[in-house]
C-alpha cells in the first residue's frame, strides 16, 4: 500500500468520527417498523445525535434530496444505521447501504395549505372522492410531516394510490395538523418522472424467508455496492449463489427484490428457453447474457431452472448440454471480482446440477428456500392482502394454520381468488364499462367466506 492510500484511509476514519450523523440506510424490518412518516435508530445513536423520541429529523440523501420524518428508537437497529421504509428511501433517492445524514429539525411549522396530486398510473380505472377514501384517513390524527416533492403511498380500498406533494405553504416542509387544508388535485394527475418509477418488488414483498433473505443480502449487497472495499481487503465476493426449493416458493421474487433494492440491473435467463438446437447458439446466447450483465453492472443474472442448462455431464447424453455447461463454467470463471455481477441460479433439483458448478468460486453458496411454515404462510398472506380491506370475521392466522403445504404462489393465488369472488358478488354495483368509484371500492370487504371459497377452488 503506498503512502497516499494510507493517508486516505486514516482521514476516512477521522471523517467518520466527525460526522456521526452520516448513517447507512437499512430496510424497515425491525421491532418498530418505520413507515412513510417515521425512521428508526438505535437508542445510542439517538443519544449521540441529541435526538429525542418523536423528534422530527431532516434526512438528506443523494443529490441533496431531503425529507423530514419522526425519529423513533429501535434496539434492533444496528449501530451506524437508520431504518428507512421504501417510500421514504425513494424520496431520498437512497438505496439500502447508501449514506444519508440525519439531523434534528426543530422549526417545522404547521401547514396552512398542502396540495397533493395522485400519480396518473395509480388511479387508472378509479374515480370519485380520493380525499375521503384515502387522504382523510391517512392524515387524520397523525400530524404527518410533508416535504414539497415527496411521494407517498396510501394503502387500502383494494387499491393502493400514490400521491405526490405538489405544493405546501407556508414553508417547503410542514406538519399536516388538524387545521391544515389538504387539497387533492385529482383532476390533473401527475405523470411519473423516470426516477420516481417504482422499480420492482422490495424486501417487504417477500415473506417467510427471513433467514435466507438476511444471508443473501449479506452475500450480495455489499459486493455489488462496494466492490472496491472487497478488493482493498483482499476478500473475494461470491460470484454465484444457488437457491433451491420447489416452484412457487419465491426464488424469482427474492432475486428480483435484491436487484431492485440494491439498484442492480436484473438479467433473467430461463434455462429451457436459452437452449437451442442450432449448433453453438445456446453458448452464444449465454455469452451475450454475461456480456450484457457486465456492461450494465451492477447486475444480477438470474438463471431459472439452471438444471436445464447445466445438468450433470456424466448423466446427460446431450451434446448441447455438455457444451453449455462448459461455457457456463468458462463465463463464471471469467467474471472479474470487481465486475459487480452476481449470478443467482434457481433449481428444484440441486443434485442434478453438474458438480463442477458447485465448486469454490462458482456457485459456492447454497440457500434452501423451502415450503413456508405456519409463520411464513401468515407473513405471505399479510403481504398479499395488504391492499385488501378485510372484514372482521377474517382470521389470517387461522388461514395460515389451515394452509399446510401451500407455497407463496398458492397463497398469492388464494388471496386474488378471494378478491375475485368478492367482485363476482358485487357485479351489480360495479359498472364494468366505466371507472370504479372509490366509494364502491371503499365499501368492499373480503370476508371469511370468500377466502374459504378460494381455498376450495
Ligand atoms: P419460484 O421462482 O420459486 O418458482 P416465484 O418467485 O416465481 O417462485 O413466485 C411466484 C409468485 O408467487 C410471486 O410473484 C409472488 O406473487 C408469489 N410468492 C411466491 N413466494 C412468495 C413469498 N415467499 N412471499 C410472497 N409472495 C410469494
Amino acid at each position: 500500500m503506498d503512502a497516499a492510500e494510507k493517508k486516505d484511509l486514516s482521514t476516512a476514519i477521522l471523517e467518520r468520527k466527525r460526522a456521526p450523523n452520516r448513517l447507512l440506510v437499512d430496510n424497515g424490518e425491525g421491532e418498530v417498523a418505520p413507515d412513510n412518516s417515521t425512521v428508526t435508530l438505535s437508542t445510542s445513536a439517538m443519544e449521540q445525535l441529541g435526538i429525542y423520541v418523536g423528534d422530527l429529523v431532516l434526512l438528506r440523501g443523494k443529490r441533496r434530496r431531503e425529507t423530514v420524518c419522526y425519529a423513533l428508537p429501535d434496539e434492533s437497529c444496528p449501530e451506524g444505521r437508520v431504518r428507512v421504509a421504501r417510500g421514504v428511501r425513494g424520496n431520498l433517492r437512497a438505496r439500502l447501504g447508501d449514506v444519508v445524514s440525519v439531523t434534528r429539525r426543530l422549526d417545522v411549522p404547521n401547514g396552512t395549505r398542502v396540495q397533493v396530486t395522485p400519480f396518473e398510473d395509480s388511479i387508472d380505472g378509479i374515480s370519485g372522492d380520493l380525499f375521503e377514501a384515502y387522504l382523510k384517513p391517512y392524515f387524520f390524527n397523525y400530524q404527518r410531516p410533508l416535504c414539497k416533492g415527496d411521494c407517498f403511498l396510501v394503502r387500502g380500498n383494494m387499491r393502493a394510490v400514490e400521491f405526490k406533494v405538489t405544493a405546501v405553504e407556508p414553508a417547503d416542509v410542514v406538519v399536516v395538523a388538524a387545521d391544515t387544508v389538504v387539497f387533492c388535485d385529482a383532476d390533473a394527475p401527475v405523470k411519473r418522472e423516470d426516477e420516481e418509477r417504482l422499480d420492482g418488488p422490495g424486501y417487504d414483498d417477500v415473506g417467510g424467508v427471513r433467514k435466507q433473505l438476511a444471508q443473501i443480502r449479506e452475500l450480495v449487497e455489499l459486493p455489488l455496492r462496494h466492490p472496491k472495499l472487497f478488493q482493498t481487503l483482499g476478500v473475494k465476493p461470491p460470484k454465484g449463489i444457488l437457491l433451491y426449493g420447489p416452484p412457487g416458493t419465491g426464488k424469482t421474487l427474492l432475486a428480483r427484490a435484491i436487484a431492485s433494492e440494491s439498484g442492480a440491473n436484473f438479467v433473467m435467463v430461463n434455462g429451457p428457453e436459452i437452449m437451442s438446437k442450432m449448433a453453438g447458439e445456446s453458448e452464444e446466447n449465454l455469452r451475450k447474457v454475461f456480456e450484457h450483465a457486465e456492461r450494465s453492472a451492477p447486475s444480477i443474472i438470474f438463471m431459472d431452472e439452471i438444471d436445464a442448462i447445466a445438468p450433470n455431464r456424466d448423466k446427460t447424453h446431450g451434446e448441447v448440454e455438455r457444451r453449455v455447461v462448459s461455457q457456463l463454467l468458462t463465463l463464471m470463471d471469467g467474471l472479474r471480482p470487481r465486475a459487480q455481477v452476481v449470478v443467482i441460479g434457481a433449481t428444484n433439483r440441486p443434485n442434478s446440477l453438474d458438480p463442477a458448478l458447485r465448486r469454490f468460486d462458482r456457485f459456492d453458496r447454497e440457500l434452501d428456500i423451502g415450503v413456508p411454515d405456519e409463520v411464513g404462510r401468515l407473513e405471505i398472506l399479510r403481504i398479499h392482502s395488504k391492499d385488501m380491506p378485510l372484514a372482521d370475521d377474517v382470521d389470517l392466522e387461522r388461514i395460515g394454520k389451515d394452509t399446510h403445504g401451500f407455497v407463496g404462489a398458492d397463497l398469492a393465488a388464494l388471496c386474488s381468488e378471494a378478491a375475485f369472488q368478492l367482485i363476482r358478488e358485487k357485479m351489480d354495483v360495479i359498472d364494468v364499462e366505466d371507472t370504479i368509484d372509490v366509494d364502491v371500492l371503499n365499501s368492499l370487504r373480503v370476508c371469511n367466506d370468500h377466502l374459504k371459497h378460494a381455498m376450495e377452488v
